[in-house]
């Protein structure tokens, strides 16, 4: 049997069956993942021994009728989770020595609920990139084709589920680092509500803008894993104390009567053709199945890169002063003093994208030019918020691509930090925003998918996932494999 094919709920039914353990599962991925991740480099570290043993335990759990939906199924961590007695990269060597004392509430959720967490995946240094090439572990390769990115920065979670090494994956989003990743490997992901998860124990990229969540095969998939994953937790202080609904119940919910607004502004210029008709493609199915479909302006849109580009250096300037070298991680060899110690260990311990970002935050916080840059982009921020809010009083969903074309080349925008940026065009303003957004894939360009991207407003990820999955069933774009993978 193809394991590696079924769905969440398949997988969840099949173990109820007892047509598969979860530790003959756990060992079916481990293997996958052993033959085939060499030429993927998704994973930055394999938990053979303790899945084998969250796996025995999962199929006590079930045998002894204790089991929920998830008990026993595998999945994955981004490796930004802290999780507890296992390395915690974060994707540099700032922290290639730290071994996380605790979990991640995502992580402990997860657990509760009995996943089996077979390892952490790469991902760009502190999730800052859109190709995963910034990891200190090396670049990911998309299997679709091994020369191209699997776009960043949850690039190994992205890889190993369009691979198939893993059913599922956690990320996290701050500028569009799951969806962007899903577009370019052919998966769903979906960056819920800001709040909706807890961020205690994922490392912080930009505070306010961070967002966990989960990528997988199918919109379906996506809410088995997030109805587990979400909800208050008194540790995170932006977390919001409200009731997670029963995503998977959700998914029913009728389409017809759906209002869905096309974003003008992300429609024209700088699309490329071909994903600009995949998209109308998925924009024509919603219509054929009685979505109303309507052209919706946000004016102040095309302005998130620049914003975000002064927002979240300067957040993750203050959030990375932790790395010091004293508290935390890499330690300089012989240091001459205090001051000596602190810019040689942050000299060597983070990466050229992270010390770019670290001094551009510090500079658009410093006196003199806090009120022309961060003021301004803080101002900036609440127009595109209102700009979406207005969108939301006339339609249910907003529609656009989730980038302007497939994944790149390995290499082709590494040393052009602009064109890498703006590869996040449309994926930001969500963020800006702290709404829910997902990409689903939706066509190919060349052979290399294409996603088309969903945003509501805040909390409506019952109806965002209810209308992702009506897609899924008209369409098999979600099912299609690259061929070494199948
Ligand atoms: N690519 C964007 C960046 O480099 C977004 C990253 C993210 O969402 N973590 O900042």
């Amino acid at each position: 049997m193809s394991l590696h094919t079924l769905s969440i709920a398949e997988l969840s039914r099949g173990l109820d069956k007892g047509e598969f353990s979860s530790v003959e599962l756990t060992r079916y991925f481990l293997a996958r993942i052993a033959e085939k991740d060499p030429a993927l480099n998704a994973f930055i570290t394999v938990m053979a021994e303790s899945a084998l043993a969250a796996a025995a335990q999962a199929d006590t759990r079930r045998a002894a009728g204790q089991a929920g939906r998830l008990t026993g199924v595998p999945i994955a961590h981004k490796d930004i989770f802290c999780t507890r007695g296992a390395r915690t990269s974060c994707g540099s060597k700032m922290l290639d020595n730290f071994v996380a004392p605790y979990d991640a509430t995502v992580v402990a959720k997860l657990a509760a609920a009995g996943v089996v967490n077979l390892g952490k995946t790469n991902m760009d240094e502190f999730a800052m990139g859109s190709s995963n090439e910034t990891s200190w572990y090396g670049a990911v390769h998309n299997p679709w084709d091994l020369s191209r990115v699997p776009g960043g920065s949850s690039g190994g979670s992205a890889a190993a589920v369009a691979a198939r090494l893993i059913p599922a994956a956690t990320g996290t989003d701050t500028g569009g680092s799951i969806r962007q990743p899903a577009a370019l490997v052919g998966i769903s992901g979906i960056k819920p509500t800001y709040g909706r998860v807890s961020r205690y124990g994922m490392i912080a990229f930009a505070s306010s803008l961070d967002q966990a969540g989960v990528m997988a095969p199918s919109a379906e998939d996506c809410a088995y894993i997030l109805s587990d994953m979400a909800g208050f937790d008194t540790r995170d202080s932006t977390s919001v104390d409200r009731a997670v609904p029963d995503y998977v119940a959700d998914l029913g919910m009728p389409l017809k009567g759906l209002r869905l607004g096309v974003l003008t502004e992300f429609m024209g210029e700088g699309l490329e053709p071909q994903t600009a008709a995949c998209v109308q493609a998925a924009i024509d199915v919603y219509r054929r199945l009685g979505a109303t479909v309507v052209d919706v302006s946000c004016p102040s849109l095309p302005l998130s890169v620049p914003t975000y580009y002064v927002v979240a250096p300067a957040e993750c300037s203050s959030n990375l002063s932790r790395f010091d070298g004293v508290r935390f991680g890499h330690r300089c060899e012989n240091p001459k003093d205090l001051n000596d110690l602190y810019k040689r260990s942050r000299a060597e311990g983070f990466g050229p994208e992270v010390q770019r970002r670290i001094m551009t935050g510090a500079y658009v916080l410093s006196a003199g030019y806090y009120d022309a840059y961060y003021l301004k982009a803080q101002k900036v921020r609440t127009l595109i918020a209102a700009d979406f809010q207005r969108a939301f009083s006339q339609v249910d969903l907003l529609v656009c691509p989730t980038t302007p074309g497939p994944a790149f080349a390995i290499g082709a925008k590494i040393d052009d930090p602009v064109t890498m940026y703006l590869n996040d065009i449309y994926t930001i303003g969500a963020n800006l925003a702290g709404l829910p957004a997902m990409s689903l894939p939706c066509g190919f360009q060349d052979g290399l998918p294409v996603g088309v991207q969903l945003i509501g407003p805040h909390f409506s990820e019952s109806r965002m996932l209810s209308a992702a999955h009506a897609y899924q069933l008209e369409t098999d774009w979600h099912q299609k494999l690259p061929a070494a993978y199948s």
